[in-house]
């Protein structure tokens, strides 16, 4: 198990409690102010919130929200998110020439490719019962992905691949074929805090406070992208509302 482990265990520890309701792949239709706060519209039914911790990325956020906050609509709209792709790889056996986390690429060296994670130094427990291999994780695309692949719909998982592969064996010197892979494509996954970006996020919340909402804003979009940031955005969210003891 990966970093999921992270939200299957607070999931699994929330069900425990018997003090939270989960709905899980329960897409948010639409929100709706109310006497008492919110009304959550599902594809299949209504929850009211005295308040809301929205954790959508910006865009889904701005889709859901009434028409009485178009102001707060449009800044939402224009924190724009970036797709990358994940190629995994696995060779046999140890052919790393250099041990370390991995390596980031310039991108006036090469726009479409990120960096190399290397994947089988950290996590040496993962190897197979087999026998030792060597497993790496490229990433590539981001703010250079539709120069570099085009359209994220037309990019095809071989196309890819092959670059992985390519860009592995030019900076590692690999020769060899990897035995195992994986492509995964993940369409606007990394939002993109232009200058002004800080500004940007204290006039929405100027306008939440403004206007009374009962609604706080946590995740990647906002107060930065690392999973340390998403956590540590939400505990703020909730030491706000209910004090610092929490
Ligand atoms: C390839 C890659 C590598 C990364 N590496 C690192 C790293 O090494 N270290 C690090 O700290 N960070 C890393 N990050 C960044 C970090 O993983 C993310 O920024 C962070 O996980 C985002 O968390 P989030 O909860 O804000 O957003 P997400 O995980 O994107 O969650 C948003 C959720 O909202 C849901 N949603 C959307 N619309 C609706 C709707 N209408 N109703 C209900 N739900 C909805 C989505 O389904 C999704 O589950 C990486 C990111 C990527 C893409």
């Amino acid at each position: 198990r990966g970093v999921e482990a992270l939200p299957e265990s607070l999931s699994d520890y929330l069900q425990r409690s018997r003090r939270a309701q989960l709905q899980k792949e329960a897409a948010v239709k639409h929100i709706q102010p109310s006497a008492s706060g919110w009304k959550v519209h599902l594809e299949d039914g209504v929850i009211s919130a005295d308040h809301i911790i929205s954790a959508l990325p910006a865009k889904a956020l701005s889709c859901v929200l009434p028409p009485t906050c178009q102001s707060l609509i449009q800044q939402l709209q224009d924190i724009s998110s970036v797709t990358v792709a994940v190629v995994n790889l696995e060779y046999e056996g140890s052919i790393l020439p250099v041990k370390g986390f991995g390596h980031l690429v310039p991108s006036s060296e090469d726009k479409g490719l990120l960096g190399v994670v290397y994947d089988s130094v950290p996590f040496p427990e993962h190897n197979r019962p087999s026998g030792q291999t060597t497993r790496l994780t490229v990433m590539m695309g981001g703010a250079w992905f539709q120069e570099e692949f085009g359209a994220p719909e037309t990019v095809t998982t071989e196309h890819l691949l092959a670059r992985a592969t390519e860009s592995v064996s030019c900076h590692l010197g690999v020769t060899s074929a990897p035995g195992w892979t994986h492509v995964a494509l993940h369409k606007d996954c990394i939002p993109q805090y232009r200058l002004g970006h800080f500004r940007t996020v204290e006039s929405m919340r100027s306008f939440i406070k403004k206007k009374n909402l009962s609604l706080s804003l946590i995740g990647s979009s906002f107060d930065g992208v690392s999973v340390n940031d998403v956590i540590f955005s939400g505990r703020t969210a909730v030491e706000d509302l209910f004090g610092g003891g929490v």
